[in-house]
């Protein structure tokens, strides 16, 4: 897909041009696999066996690589392994040494430095596991880790000290147990099946998983959460699709970054899901010179709503190991949500979260708008930075914010 693209590192804002080629919808196209019969490139486990994994397909494949990812790839599977599909491979930009895709999964020698406040497990989840691969954080909900696996590994994944298997994790999910602790939990009323992604299981297991949770009579809901519409949306085929709407209501939370990664194939599996009823959302992590741009970030979550996808989250990257290079800063953070809210529509505005290091759950962070707050009235401004005067209901209790003094002129 070669659409004009805005310099990030530069430094330059991207140009009107560039910001109406990255909505733009067009194929990854084939590359390198020009030569392979379509019945192959659209077979989701065709792209899962030629997947690149070696450095020396990746030096093959990307004359381009530099020092610092060659440095990478050659410790990645020490780590975390090196893995992309085909499909996503094509959208790299062989050119640019910082494509926004590129920079997600090609290792770099960066991922080995490791700062004192940096974890392999930083949202705390395996001491919240009761039985193996059963997060249980929240009341009333479960994180229910299926697999290891995933279509690519993302160099920043939060859950990477498990992932692909490279750090001798050693994992093994046991499905019976995990099912007979939510059965003996009935205040567990929603189930999060994630991983590794849970939509490399074939359509059977996971039809026999799902209908295995669906009769728990206090499991109202499920959600899948998944990167495989991205990497590999040759995955989403009517039959899943078909087989996934007999255990309504299920949710879809997908992983998408920028918008050059919602191509015209992205589109379509996104709609086949959407067609069979299933409410989808998008996770975005933040990250350092792919989506830390207010600009490409609005593009991003206005073309996620051309796919029928409700933007929902947008989180800090998590502090794990290695991942300094990625991690953009809260006060960017903020400073996006700032020229998102009120600038575009509120379908695309996703909640800004801080996963509290070490198991605390998220935190909402977003720009301040209530700038005081007393017994008789709330000060507010809004996104044009106009400031507006609200009376407080009787019953009304302050938000515990000291009032500011803010002068009558001001007001609108
Ligand atoms: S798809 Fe999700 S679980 Fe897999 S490597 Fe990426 S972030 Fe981690």
């Amino acid at each position: 897909m070669q659409a004009e693209k805005p310099s990030q590192d530069s430094g330059e804002p991207p140009s009107a041009g560039a910001l109406t080629a990255l909505k733009h919808f067009s194929s990854a196209g084939r590359g390198y696999w020009h030569n392979v019969p379509d019945a192959d490139w659209n077979d989701w486990r065709w792209q899962l066996k030629h997947r690149i994994t070696t450095v020396e397909q990746l030096q093959k494949f990307f004359p381009t690589l530099t020092p610092e990812e060659l440095a990478g790839a050659q410790l990645a599977n020490h780590k975390l392994a090196l893995g992309i599909t085909p499909y996503f491979f094509n959208l790299i930009d062989p050119a640019d040494e910082h494509c926004p895709i590129r920079r997600q999964v090609i290792p770099r020698i960066e991922e080995t430095e490791t700062a004192s406040w940096e974890m392999s497990d930083p949202c705390g989840e395996d001491s919240h596991s009761p039985v193996p691969g059963l997060v249980h954080r929240y009341p009333d909900r479960v994180l229910f880790l299926v697999t290891d696996r995933c279509a690519s590994y993302c160099r920043y994944c939060t859950r990477s000290r498990l992932v692909s298997n490279a750090s001798g994790y050693d994992f093994h999910p046991e499905f019976d147990k995990q099912i007979a602790y939510i059965a003996a939990h009935p205040e567990i009323r929603d189930v999060l099946l994630s991983g590794g992604d849970p939509l490399l299981l074939s359509d059977e297991k996971l039809e026999n998983l799902l209908s295995r949770l669906r009769a728990i009579s206090h499991v109202e809901f499920l959600r899948l959460g998944t990167r495989i519409p991205v990497f590999l949306p040759q995955r989403i085929t009517p039959e899943l699709c078909a087989m996934l709407k007999q255990f309504h209501p299920l949710f879809i939370s997908i992983h998408s970054n920028h918008p050059r990664e919602l191509t015209t194939e992205v589109r379509d599996a996104l709609g086949r899901l959407a067609d069979a009823g299933i409410p989808l959302g998008n996770q975005t992590v933040l990250l350092k010179h792919v989506n830390d741009d207010a600009d490409v970030m609005k593009a991003h979550l206005q073309k996620l709503l051309m796919c029928r996808v409700r933007p929902y989250y947008i989180y800090q990257c998590d502090l794990i190991a290695g991942s300094a290079h990625l991690r953009a800063s809260v006060r960017k953070g903020i400073e996006i949500m700032e020229k998102l809210r009120g600038h575009t529509t509120g379908y695309a505005v996703p909640t800004y979260v801080i996963d509290a290091p070490g198991g605390g759950g998220k935190v909402p962070v977003s720009p301040e708008y209530v700038l005081s707050h007393n017994a008789d009235r709330v000060v507010i401004r809004n996104f044009e930075g106009k400031i507006f005067e609200y009376p407080e209901a009787a019953d009304g209790r302050p938000c515990g914010r000291p009032p500011e003094r803010i002068e009558e002129s001001q007001l609108v």
